[in-house]
């Protein structure tokens, strides 16, 4: 586990299982992204740029989805990734990411996406963390985004190159900045009095449990840019 040194005196961590060893093939030239959230997606798409890896989105592919129904971060990005790379015939990465919170034991965790249900927007969610969290005081709320990232060379690729990221702060009583997306407006950085929602589209890559991830994943599959 690195701990990497980022703006202030944030902490960010990547947690990386290295799965490719020697002589295993390089980045490919075209992968699937598995997912359908557009914010995540943006973000991807930007994270990977230097790489020139052709990008497709599974909604190129289907319209369907796979439930969720590992209890891990790392389970449910291995049953995207399998699912989209399954649907487009095509090596895919996947992200399962998710808010944990300190005073909520770890929730939302795995469930940050319908938090306040099945259909629930960014709206609905934030609303529901800030009246669970009405009652706790402000030095007890840290929190921190988690991001498993995961490659899959085929559907049933038996060596699933996995690596984990995470990004701390602490959660905020009322929203601010129109950046990013979910739970960002409420997500103070640590190390820093602004929210990730303040924090332009590159930054926020620089140092977000997303883009620490999927650089490392990158790294683990195959040589990437120097520098990126
Ligand atoms: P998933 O699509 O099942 O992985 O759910 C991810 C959910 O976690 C999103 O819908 C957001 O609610 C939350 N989340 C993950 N990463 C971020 C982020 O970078 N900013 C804000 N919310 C995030």
């Amino acid at each position: 586990r690195a701990t990497r040194g980022v703006a202030g005196a944030a902490r960010a961590r990547v947690q990386g299982i290295p799965s490719v060893t020697a002589g295993a093939p390089a980045f490919p030239p075209r992968v699937v992204l598995a997912t359908g959230n557009a914010g995540k997606l943006r973000e991807m798409r930007a994270i990977l740029a230097p790489w020139h890896v052709e990008v497709q989105p599974l909604s190129d592919f289907t319209r369907e989805s796979v439930d969720e129904t590992g209890l891990t971060f790392v389970e449910n990005a291995i049953l995207k990734a399998r699912f989209a790379s399954q649907a487009a015939n095509l090596p895919a990465i996947a992200d399962d990411s998710g808010l944990e919170v300190d005073a909520l034991h770890g929730a939302p965790g795995i469930y940050s996406a319908r938090y306040a249900g099945a259909a629930a927007d960014d709206a609905a969610n934030n609303a529901k963390l800030l009246h669970d969290l009405a009652d706790v005081a402000d030095e007890c709320r840290s929190a921190r985004y988690r991001c498993a990232m995961v490659y899959l060379r085929w559907p049933l690729d038996p060596a699933p190159v996995v690596c984990q990221a995470s990004w701390e702060g602490r959660i905020a009583r009322g929203g601010r900045g129109t950046g990013g997306f979910g739970y960002d407006p409420l997500f103070i950085v640590e190390g820093t009095t602004r929210r990730a929602a303040e924090f332009d589209p590159d930054e926020k890559n620089q140092v977000s449990h997303r883009g620490l991830a999927l650089r490392a994943l990158v790294r683990a599959i195959g040589e990437g840019p120097a520098g990126a």
